[in-house]
């Protein structure tokens, strides 16, 4: 069914809609209008998480500019969301019958909310929601966001992902339903950011642009050259956003091109990939790990593991973003995997499973989760089966 993959040219687009109907208010400031954007008399839940956004004043802006709003607060929304505090905020919202959310924080609390906005509408019990990965949605409170983390896209997307701590399941939904109606990107909100999340969100985001490029070619200029602009950006913006956090224009472009990255654009109308992440969730659900450092595990061995189905795109991103030109192509290859490799390295974040202390050991737990859940044919052409992911975290150690 599959065209050979060292073919560049042979592939057809795939035929997509595209729809994005969240309304970006972008710069400094732009806090201040949202109200503009919420109906009057709209009794509003302000959302966040473990209190970042009320350190750095990001919530009294939020809470100033909803002046005239009947207004309620759900706080304690925790890194990698949980279904078990998420359900609190359901009830909540039921009880005063809150009829908007606005999300203020990291794509954990963007995410959760998602969760909320669908739940709280949901006729069944809501974690089905999750086992059915959004399918059974057909309707969601409005909500809106104010972003403070480059990394996700959740801000301007349909997807969220939620735990369910007692299960150790870290499940993804979608629906169009659970679009924010806008999002604030004022780059001067990620000041405050510890600098490993400014390298969690570059390495996230890098990833998310790698996982809807680096798959199989189907003549994709458009897709191809905005992706490839997404990743130059992210690897000379990342570094230096670590040594000047205070440099507006960098900050200002790592959160545009975060919200590029995932935001349906780049991957519309080509193959999609995302085992990465998919093994990197049950890391995650498995030993606590950041997001970000699950995919700069699972990342470069899964291009060495999957290099003969990736050959063609290998060798585009190998030129095109290495500017790697002349030599074999296995050694193109190769040296393109080993400086993706080597930039998670330099935005600091190891690389192999032994930096964290795990071992050999967990890698069966690891693929019994992974069947658990499903996740027995990932990637564009399903071909990373149980047997490769093992290879994968084999090679990850
Ligand atoms: P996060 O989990 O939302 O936040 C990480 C930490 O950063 C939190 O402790 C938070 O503190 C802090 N923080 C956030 N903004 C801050 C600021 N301006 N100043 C100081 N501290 C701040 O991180 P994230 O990387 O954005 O989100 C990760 C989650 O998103 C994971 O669950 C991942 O699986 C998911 N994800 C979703 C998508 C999607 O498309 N929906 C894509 C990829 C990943 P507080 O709690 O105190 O605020
Ligand atoms: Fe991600």
């Amino acid at each position: 069914f599959f065209f050979k993959s060292r073919e560049i040219r042979k592939g057809k687009m795939l035929d997509f809609n595209f729809r994005n109907p969240t309304n970006i208010l972008f710069g400094r400031g732009k806090i201040a209008t949202i109200n503009e954007h919420i109906s009057p008399g709209s009794r509003v839940l302000i959302l966040y998480g473990g209190g970042s956004v009320r350190a750095n004043g990001t919530l009294a802006q939020a809470t100033a500019a909803l002046a005239g709003y009947t207004l309620f607060e759900f706080s304690g929304i925790e890194p990698n969301p949980s279904y078990e505090t998420l359900m609190k905020a359901v009830e909540l919202v039921q009880d005063e019958s809150i009829d908007f959310l606005l999300a203020v924080g990291g794509g954990s609390v963007i995410d959760g909310t998602k969760f909320v906005a669908a739940a709280a509408l949901f006729e069944g019990e809501p974690w089905s929601i999750l086992l059915d990965r959004g399918a059974s949605i057909e309707r969601a409170l409005p909500m809106g966001t104010v972003l403070t983390l480059p990394a996700t896209g959740s801000e301007m997307n349909r997807g969220a992902v939620v735990t369910r701590r007692a299960l150790q399941a870290k499940l993804v939904f979608h629906s169009s339903h659970v679009f924010p109606q806008f999002s604030v990107l004022d780059p001067e909100k990620t000041y405050s950011l510890p600098l490993k999340q400014i390298s969690n969100g570059v390495v996230d985001a890098y990833v998310h642009v790698m996982e809807q490029y680096l798959t199989y070619p189907v003549n994709a200029m458009v897709q191809d050259r905005f992706a490839e602009g997404l990743l130059l950006t992210l690897l000379e913006v990342g570094p230096r956003a670590l040594a000047d956090p205070e440099d507006y224009d960098l900050r200002a472009n790592l959160m545009w091109s975060a919200t590029m990255g995932l935001n349906g654009l780049i991957g519309a109308g080509v193959p999609q990939d995302w085992a990465t992440h998919m093994i990197g969730h049950e890391l995650t659900a498995a030993h606590g790990l950041d997001h970000a450092q699950t995919l700069a595990i699972i990342l470069p061995s899964l291009l060495t593991v999957c290099q003969e189905d990736k050959w063609a795109k290998l060798l585009q991103y190998a030129e095109r973003v290495w500017g790697l030109k002349g030599g074999g192509e296995e050694t193109r290859i190769e040296a393109a995997i080993a400086l993706t490799r080597k930039f998670f390295e330099q935005m600091r974040i190891k690389t192999h499973l032994s930096d964290y202390g795990i071992g050999e050991e967990s890698i069966p737990r690891l693929l019994q989760q992974l069947e658990t859940h499903g996740m027995v044919a990932l990637g564009e052409r399903q071909s990373v089966t149980l047997d490769v992911s093992k290879k994968i975290l084999e090679m990850s150690l």
